[in-house]
């Protein structure tokens, strides 16, 4: 916010609207619902916002995806929708919830569940579906030509999967950040256990590489040197250097 306010982004992108260069202007928002409040306080004429949503981050602490979309509903404001099957990783399921939706519908895939789930909020103007084959997109085209919001059985079954991927054993780190800056390798402890969490839940190995790659940026997670400082600073008693020898025999393998 202070990059923008600093470089007059805001002025800017009203002077494009203003010169007839464009014709609405939002913006993507990664980050809490309060922090969102605030800036569609203070921007009230941001006339869309991009929001990260997919039914299994709906009640998630960090993404919130749910708290977000109700600020966004709360100020008037239309949602695009980024994500919604995880960056694909809700289109590969676990087999339990597999059958969760089968029992429902045989023939629907798991990426139509995670796209109809979104496009069924009454507030949702647009869902963006990154698509890399013809198969996904003929499957999208499927269901999205006629499209059918998801009923009462349906809403049921999306809530009983999220329910069994909450209750898959994670570790368990609040994102709190504490750990960080004293590490003398820079690791980014936090990013590295939210994708080794990804990667218990949804058991994709090859979609938990590419964003461990991405996540850790510089330092990996085998360059601990197991000097102790993040464990006397976690406030959850992680014992952080074991967990980070698990993920770099997991995901650097
Ligand atoms: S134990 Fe490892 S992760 Fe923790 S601060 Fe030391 S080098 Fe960093
Ligand atoms: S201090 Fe502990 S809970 Fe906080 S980010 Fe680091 S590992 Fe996670």
């Amino acid at each position: 916010m202070e990059k923008y306010d600093q470089y007059g982004l805001w002025d800017y992108v009203k002077g494009l609207k203003a010169e007839g260069l464009i014709r609405h202007w939002g913006f993507s928002f990664h980050d809490t619902a309060d922090f969102l409040d605030e800036l569609l306080t203070e921007h009230p004429d941001a006339e869309f916002v991009q929001l990260q949503i997919n039914y299994a981050d709906w009640e998630d602490e960090i993404v919130q995806s749910k708290a977000c979309y109700e600020v966004a509903v709360k100020h008037g404001k239309p949602v695009v929708v980024m994500e919604p099957v995880k960056g694909g990783t809700l289109a590969g399921l676990p087999s339990n919830v597999r059958t969760i939706f089968e029992e429902v519908d045989k023939s629907a895939s798991p990426a139509s569940w995670a796209i109809r789930f979104a496009a069924s909020l009454p507030n949702v103007m647009v869902v963006l579906s990154g698509m890399s084959s013809m198969e996904q997109m003929e499957d999208n085209l499927s269901f999205m030509r006629d499209f059918k919001p998801l009923d009462e059985a349906e809403n049921a079954a999306i809530e009983k999967a999220r329910i069994t991927f909450a209750s898959i054993d994670k570790i368990p780190c609040t994102s709190c950040g504490y750990c960080v800056p004293g590490c003398p390798m820079e690791i980014r402890i936090p990013n590295i256990f939210r994708v080794m969490n990804t990667y218990k839940v949804y058991g994709q190995l090859a979609v938990a590489k590419r964003e461990y790659n991405f996540a850790r940026g510089s330092s990996s997670a085998s360059d601990c040197i197991g000097c102790g400082q993040c464990e006397g600073a976690c406030p959850q008693h992680l014992p952080i250097i074991d967990l980070l020898a698990e993920v770099a025999e997991v995901l650097e393998a």
